[in-house]
């Protein structure tokens, strides 16, 4: 193994793929700032039960997926696998659900970890952009983040994705569901594995992918006879919500989702370009998880969007984000006074927020005017020692290829006046 190489499902983001990440979150999390969430940071790690808690001990995320660490001092610690049960616990700590002002909403970015068998658009490590809004039960409240998370991922250019939608049932019907569901279960011809999962997490057995498991579904009782008419209202809310806001949906009665900790509201926003791994992100009501942390009652919404495989979907339907060079006047000194000259142009020019790079290291002409153009800069300001003697030096408009002298006291404001 080379000494130059990153670990095992994981990979560098290095410019200029790297510019378009960051443009990814911006677009994602633009819509949440705008709809009242408060932007949050929590460590990287956490308290290893935490998880084991709030993900579900029978989840592959707990069972097999955590990077999990004893520390120096005897604590047992997880990489963080996902996001919600970290902002909850946050948000508690911190007590912002006691501050009256309900739902506390909420929006994260950030890294998670999760030791998966790699493959494309699957990554031990990989990137989230996630919103929860905690301690309301309010359909629009679920309708709202769908809607901003189409809205997101529309504003980026998106159009291969689709929502699809179900319900999970509450704590009222659920259980009856579970029940009938796990007689259904323990009749077909399983895995010892599955047949585990039927005990502890009926509803998991449904997200089956192999196709042998799923010819046997079938006729598997449907969650949907099963809602309360408390939760089929709640749906139908949802659902009409949405629709008054032209987003578009399908009903997935399959659609269980791999946490445990899912009520009420579930979806997924699948992308038609990616292959196997087509889910860019998923997220639902998870009415229950403060008091499975031992919190109080605080019924709550929220998803997390995968911000790698957004990017691997722009890159599925060829969308091409329009993103601004970031240098916007390229210096190119010839010789040692026009190094100093030049250099204190640049100074001035970032100074008055214009982004503006220099041909650093004495290269000549040829070579820092390639490195010019590579910048995307729209001007590069060029001095030798004649320019300086007559007090001037060389803009060029580097799309149009015009080039004039201007007196070098006026460079900036020049240069400021041109970018507007
Ligand atoms: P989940 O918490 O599993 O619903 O994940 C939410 C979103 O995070 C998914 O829809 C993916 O876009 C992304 N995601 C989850 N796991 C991975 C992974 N191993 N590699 C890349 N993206 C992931």
């Amino acid at each position: 193994m080379s000494t130059f190489q990153a670990p095992k499902g994981t990979y560098d983001l290095t410019p200029p793929r790297s510019a378009t990440f960051l443009a990814v979150r911006e677009a994602i999390s633009a819509p949440l700032r705008d709809s009242g969430y408060g932007y949050i940071e929590t460590p990287g790690f956490e308290n290893v039960e935490l998880f084991a808690r709030g993900v579900g001990e029978s989840t592959d995320i707990v069972t097999k997926e955590m990077y999990t660490l004893t520390t120096k001092g005897g604590d047992q610690l997880a990489l963080r696998p996902e996001g919600t049960a970290s902002v909850l616990r946050a948000a508690l700590e911190a007590n912002l659900h006691k501050a009256g002002n309900l739902p506390v909403k909420l929006w994260y970015s950030g890294s998670y970890y999760r030791y998966e068998r790699p493959q494309a658009g699957r990554y031990r490590h990989f990137s989230q952009v996630g919103a929860e809004a905690i301690g309301t039960e309010d359909p629009a409240l679920d309708a709202e983040l769908i809607i901003l998370a189409d809205q997101a991922y529309r504003s980026l250019g998106l159009r291969q994705f689709r929502i699809l939608l179900n319900s999970l049932g509450d704590k009222e019907c659920r259980p009856v569901y579970r029940e009938a569901l796990q007689t259904f279960l323990r009749d077909l011809d399983l895995d010892e594995e599955t047949r585990r999962r039927i005990e502890i997490n009926p509803l998991r057995v449904l997200d089956d992918k192999r196709a042998d498991v799923q010819k046997q579904l079938t006729d598997a009782p449907k969650l949907r006879d099963y809602l309360c008419d408390a939760c089929k209202a709640y749906h139908e809310e949802v659902r009409a919500l949405l629709t008054a806001a032209g987003v578009v949906f399908e009903d997935d009665e399959k659609l269980v989702r791999g946490l445990d900790y899912y009520t009420r509201t579930t979806f997924e926003f699948v992308h038609d370009g990616l292959g196997s791994q087509s889910a860019v992100g998923g997220g639902g009501r998870y009415d229950g998880l403060s008091e499975m942390i031992g919190g109080p009652e605080l019924p709550s919404v929220g998803w997390a969007l995968g911000v790698d495989r957004t990017v691997l979907a722009l890159e599925a339907e060829g969308v091409e984000l329009d993103l601004p060079a970031t240098t916007s006047v390229y210096a190119v000194p010839l010789g040692e006074e026009a190094r100093r000259v030049l250099f204190g142009v640049v100074t001035e020019l970032r100074r008055a927020g214009i982004a503006a790079d220099f041909a650093f290291g004495g290269r000549g002409l040829k070579g820092a005017m390639k490195s010019a153009n590579r910048s995307g800069a729209r001007y590069t300001l060029v001095a030798g020692e004649r320019d300086l003697a007559e007090g001037v030096v060389q803009l060029k408009d580097m799309e149009s290829g015009e080039q004039s002298a201007v007196p070098l006291a006026e460079a900036a404001a020049e240069l400021a006046k041109r970018l507007g």
